[in-house]
């Protein structure tokens, strides 16, 4: 199969060489796939468009000898271009392609995964409230990966949960009160717990549906940090920057 056609999601692209991109894309039946764009950055490029960060795009591909495919065409399907208008929206849409990034491994197709993406990025292109439609996107590709699901029971002794969850330093994940006893703990209150599920729940076309405001964002900003810390072991760099604007917000209030 050395030449193949399918549409997918630009994750990064960075130059390479002196006239190429080196991109990372994430196909619907492919899954993610290094390839380099040749000549990107002559302006009458053909490529161009189609191989702008975070765009959904319709690709050529092809794949010779070398460990990166090559790509012949790309030609945008939906840009997104309102996404790139606003602050917290790029910073969440960034957060949103650095975690698909992590969870998914090269060549092994994840359509699932990439539909919720594309509603990602959708829900943040409309002007839905950036953290909750980015975040609601984030939990549910966790869970398409395998790494998460609703938060019923205590992962610990099977408690059903109906209060706060207490992550105690240096688990895997957080637990009901009573299996966290009396060791140094961060609290996530019921109302966190009951986003999270309801971010689970929700249809990818409702994104955004279910809002936090508030404290309760710093909160949630920060239990799908640890979360991402013990199950991918790495914070994507955008959040710092979401982290960032939140701070901001705190020092200056409207
Ligand atoms: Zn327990």
């Amino acid at each position: 199969m050395p030449a193949y056609r399918d549409q997918g999601i630009v994750l990064r692209c960075k130059l390479y060489r002196d006239n190429d991109s080196l991109v990372t894309l994430f196909l619907i039946n492919h899954g993610k796939v290094a390839a380099v764009g040749r000549g990107v950055r002559n302006p009458k490029s053909p490529l161009n468009g189609g191989l702008y960060p975070l765009s959904y795009s319709g690709f050529e591909l092809y794949r010779g000898r070398s460990s990166l495919e090559s790509i012949t065409t790309a030609d945008v399907i939906r840009g997104f271009g309102k996404i790139r208008g606003d602050l917290d929206r790029i910073g969440w849409a960034s957060v949103l392609a650095e975690v698909v990034d992590e969870c998914f491994s090269d060549h092994d197709p994840a359509p699932e995964a990439f539909y919720i993406l594309v509603a990602g990025l959708q829900a943040l292109n409309e002007g839905r409230h950036p953290p909750s439609a980015a975040m609601a996107a984030i939990w549910q590709l966790l869970r398409a990966a395998g790494f998460v699901d609703r938060f019923d029971y205590c992962p610990h002794c099977g408690v059903r949960l109906d209060g706060p969850l207490l992550w105690v330093s240096g688990a895997k994940d957080p637990s009901c009160p009573l299996c966290a006893g009396s060791k140094r703990t961060k609290t996530f209150s019921s109302g966190a717990v009951k986003t999270v599920n309801r971010w689970l729940e929700a249809t990818p076309d409702k994104f955004g549906g279910v809002e936090v405001r508030g404290r309760l964002i710093q909160e949630m900003v920060d239990w799908l940090s640890m979360t991402l810390a013990s199950q991918i072991h790495r914070i994507p760099k955008s959040l710092g920057f979401i982290n960032q604007l939140l701070d901001q917000e705190v020092e200056e209030p409207r």
